[in-house]
C-alpha cells in the first residue's frame, strides 16, 4: 500500500513539473551591450542582489551587444520561456522603435514586464587630449571642429545614441558618430584618444572621471547630481543648452509567455533586490537612482515604457532623425 501511495506521489510530481521549485538551475540573465560597460555594472550588481532572493542559484549574464541593443533583445524575445532567460535592458527598449523600420521583437507584447530598476543620469565627457576645459570651452571647439569630431556611442538607439543626438541637435551641428558594441569599448578608445567625445550613463563614466581619465563638462540631468565625484560637474541646462534633461532607465523583462507563477517570484524577488543594501550603496555611489514607485511592478513597468516609446519616438522626430 505504502508503495503504491509513493508510486501515485512520484507520478502526480512528474505530470505537474511546476510543481518543482523554481528556479532550480542557473538563470541567463541577457545583457544586451559589451561587458564592463555601464548597463553590464546594473546588471551584475542587480544578478547579485536577485541571487540571494532566488535561492542562491547562479545568475550568469549573458553580454549580447550590437545594433544599439537591438540584438541582446531580440535574443531574449526568442529564448525559451520558462524562466530561465531574463533581459536587463534600457530607454533603447524605447528608443528602437522610432529609429528601426524593422525591429526582430516586438517592444510592448513580446516580452512579459518584470519592474523597473533604476534611473541613471549621464555625463558629457571627451578625451584628456581635447584642449576645452568646461562646456563652453567645448561647445566652441565641436563648433570650428565639427566636421573631424569623432562621437562614440553604443549604436543606434542606445542611451549614448539618443544622447549624442539631442546634443547635435542643441548645439545645431553634426558630426561623424562611431558605434560600438556598448560603451565599454567606446571607453577604451576614448581614453586611448582615438574617438574625441561621448555621452555616457554615470554607471561607467564615474571611475574614470574619479581617475582623471577622461574630461567631464556636464550632466544630462536638469538638477546637478550629489554623488560626490560628480557633483561639480554643471548641467547641460545651465550650460546654455535650456531645457536639456536625459536619464535613462533599466528594467527586467521576460520572453512573453513565461508562466506567471514565475513572474510574480521574479517581481518579488526584484522588489526586495532594490532595497538590498550592498546593491543601493553600488548604485547610488555611481549615481544611480532606485526604483522607489510603483514602477517597480509589471503593469506600470510596462505603461511606462509605452508612455517613453511616445516621447522618445517625438523628440528623435523632431530631431529630424530617420529610421535604419
Ligand atoms: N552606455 C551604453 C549606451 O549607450 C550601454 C552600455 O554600453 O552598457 O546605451
Amino acid at each position: 500500500m505504502k508503495k503504491r501511495l509513493l508510486a501515485i506521489a512520484i507520478s502526480a510530481i512528474a505530470a505537474f513539473p511546476a510543481f518543482a521549485e523554481y528556479p532550480d538551475k542557473p538563470i541567463t540573465l541577457v545583457v544586451p551591450f559589451a561587458a564592463g560597460g555601464p548597463t553590464d555594472k546594473v546588471a551584475r550588481d542587480f544578478a547579485e542582489a536577485m541571487r540571494k532572493q532566488l535561492g542562491n542559484v547562479a545568475i550568469a549574464v549573458d553580454n549580447s551587444g550590437g545594433a544599439g541593443g537591438t540584438l541582446g533583445a531580440a535574443k531574449a524575445a526568442r529564448a525559451a520561456n520558462d524562466g530561465y532567460t531574463l533581459l536587463l535592458h534600457h530607454v533603447s527598449m524605447a528608443t528602437s522603435p522610432a529609429l528601426y523600420r524593422k525591429l526582430p521583437y516586438d517592444t510592448l507584447n513580446g516580452f512579459e514586464y518584470l519592474g523597473l530598476i533604476n534611473e541613471v543620469p549621464m555625463t558629457v565627457i571627451s578625451k584628456k587630449t581635447l584642449p576645452a576645459t568646461n562646456f563652453a570651452e567645448l561647445r566652441k571647439w565641436l563648433e570650428a571642429n565639427a566636421s573631424k569630431t569623432n562621437l562614440a556611442n553604443a549604436g543606434i538607439g542606445s542611451a549614448s545614441h539618443l544622447c549624442g543626438l539631442m546634443l547635435q541637435n542643441a548645439l545645431k551641428l553634426e558630426v561623424q558618430t562611431i558605434p560600438y558594441k556598448g560603451t565599454a569599448p567606446a571607453m577604451t578608445d576614448l581614453i586611448g584618444g582615438q574617438v574625441d567625445v561621448m555621452c555616457d550613463q554615470t554607471t561607467n563614466t564615474t571611475a574614470q572621471i574619479e581617475g582623471d581619465m577622461v574630461r567631464a563638462y556636464a550632466v544630462t540631468t536638469q538638477k546637478r547630481l550629489k554623488t560626490p565625484a560628480l557633483a561639480a560637474l554643471p548641467t547641460l541646462d545651465e550650460s546654455g543648452l535650456k531645457g536639456f534633461n536625459v536619464s535613462i532607465w533599466h528594467g527586467l523583462f521576460a520572453p512573453k509567455g513565461t508562466p506567471k507563477a514565475i513572474t510574480d517570484k521574479l517581481n518579488a524577488a526584484l522588489k526586495v533586490a532594490l532595497k538590498d543594501p550592498a546593491f543601493v550603496k553600488s548604485q547610488e555611489g555611481l549615481g544611480a537612482v532606485i526604483i522607489s514607485d510603483a514602477r517597480v511592478n509589471g503593469p506600470e513597468h510596462k505603461k511606462f515604457v509605452e508612455a517613453e516609446i511616445q516621447k522618445w519616438g517625438a523628440v528623435i522626430k523632431a530631431a529630424g532623425q530617420t529610421a535604419e
